[in-house]
């Protein structure tokens, strides 16, 4: 099973998961208060890419990937509303610089979940001017790295964030009002176009996308009509609002519904984050879940810490949807949460079947991003799952690779499947 020529063969990561000391922006601060995150972790030092990185640059190269995913860290190049850091940008320069010298093209995602403490203070994406304020950063940034990088990821996951953020409020700020998400979802899709248009005026060779988080929502009983309605409105929202909001201009996905002509045609490719399924069942009691109870469902192995089913079907399924929107798609993540790597081989080989098939039938997939290289600091799960094709121990910054990462080099180094 062979892939087009120059298929783009890397792994995904993002700054706060990585760099460490990010002290300035809103991750940090939460995860200094009790209970936040599991077992009371921090991200500390993380990976120590901030003055490390290019030790694991070496690692990807050797294991013959050919692009990396990364993000850049919108509160350490603008730390106060007034203060641009230069350094801050130069070292992101250099990282790029390191990236394309190992011959790893880059792709730089410009917004993943972090944001600037001072930002998150003034209230965040829910207020009316977060666009402006969002498009001023990118318009510092992008002039700065746009020697060194032509592939633009705007956001990631934005209706994952604002589920996550702004309706279940276990991420910062810990919002619980879907009115509120619906504002802070709309001003994403508002800093999204804001990007684009940036981009594009200091790059002509720019293209631009966004990461959507897809997950397949299967009614529990297909015979149900009220499982299939429930089912059917989680799909909308979840994995196609945003993308019709950045490519007709207007969303209607109960309970989010705009008009937003500034966001019409601003997506030159989709990014497909993929990492698993659920089965939904009509519930009264959960508004908040858009009254479909959701669960991982019999028959399909589970992975660690019960983070999702494994389905790789799921893949080629999304894979079909984001081809509908009439875009080149690159798969910016997919991975599966697996310390001791006894499901990891498998997932990897099996989900990229299922993009070879989509491939084979016409789906324009120009890369596959694995989530991730090494072990991370996992958002409120803390450490506890473990993503690495590269196992870390965060206290002592020791790497040991896991089997699966010479499953996947085989894999990148021959462009094939066998
Ligand atoms: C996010 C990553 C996260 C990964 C695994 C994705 O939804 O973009 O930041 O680490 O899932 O949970």
């Amino acid at each position: 099973m062979r892939f087009p020529a120059g298929f783009r063969w890397g792994t995904a990561t993002s700054a706060h998961q990585v760099e460490g000391d990010n002290v300035h922006n809103d991750w940090w601060a939460w995860e200094q208060q009790p209970g936040r995150i599991l077992n009371g972790d921090r991200s500390g030092s993380a990976c120590r890419w901030w003055t490390r990185a290019e030790e694991d640059f070496d690692r990807a190269a050797a294991l013959g990937q050919n692009a990396h995913r990364l993000s850049i860290e919108w509160s350490r190049i603008q730390p106060e509303p007034g203060r641009w850091d230069e350094a801050a940008l130069e070292r992101y320069r250099e990282m790029l610089r390191g990236l394309r010298r190992r011959g790893i093209e880059p792709m730089v995602t410009l917004l993943h979940f972090t944001v600037p403490l001072w930002f998150a203070e003034r209230g965040g994406w829910t207020r009316e001017d977060a666009p402006a304020l969002f498009a001023r950063f990118v318009e510092r940034a992008v002039p700065a790295l746009r020697d060194h990088c032509d592939l633009w990821c705007t956001l990631n996951e934005p209706v994952g964030w604002v589920f996550s953020a702004c309706i279940r409020g276990t991420w910062p700020p810990g919002g619980r009002s879907v009115g509120g998400a619906m504002r802070a979802a709309t001003n994403l899709a508002r800093a999204h176009a804001a990007a684009y248009h940036a981009i594009h005026r200091h790059q002509a060779t720019a293209r631009v996308g966004f990461a959507n988080y897809f997950r397949l929502f299967d009614p529990a009983d297909p015979h149900s009509v009220l499982d299939r309605f429930v089912a059917a409105r989680q799909d909308r929202f979840v994995n196609r609002a945003f993308l019709d909001a950045v490519t007709a201009g207007r969303v209607r996905a109960f309970p989010w519904r705009a008009h937003i002509p500034e966001a019409a045609g601003t997506l030159d490719f989709i990014g497909v984050n993929y990492y698993t399924r659920d089965l939904a069942r009509f519930d009264p009691l959960v508004p908040r879940q858009l009254f479909g109870r959701t669960f991982p469902g019999p028959g399909l192995p589970m992975s660690d810490g019960a983070y999702g089913v494994i389905y790789p079907e799921g893949l080629y399924r999304v894979l079909r949807l984001a081809h509908g929107y009439g875009r080149p798609v690159f798969v910016t993540e997919n991975g599966i949460p697996d310390e001791d790597d006894d499901q990891r081989p498998d997932f990897i080989v099996s989900h990229l079947r299922e993009v070879w098939r989509a491939i084979e039938e016409g789906v324009d997939v120009r890369g596959y991003y694995h989530w991730s290289l090494v072990d991370n600091f996992e958002w409120a799960e803390g450490w506890s799952l473990k993503f690495g094709l590269i196992a870390l121990d965060p206290a002592t910054q020791v790497r040991t690779e896991r089997p699966s990462a010479q499953v996947y080099a085989e894999i990148c180094r021959s462009n094939a499947l066998g």
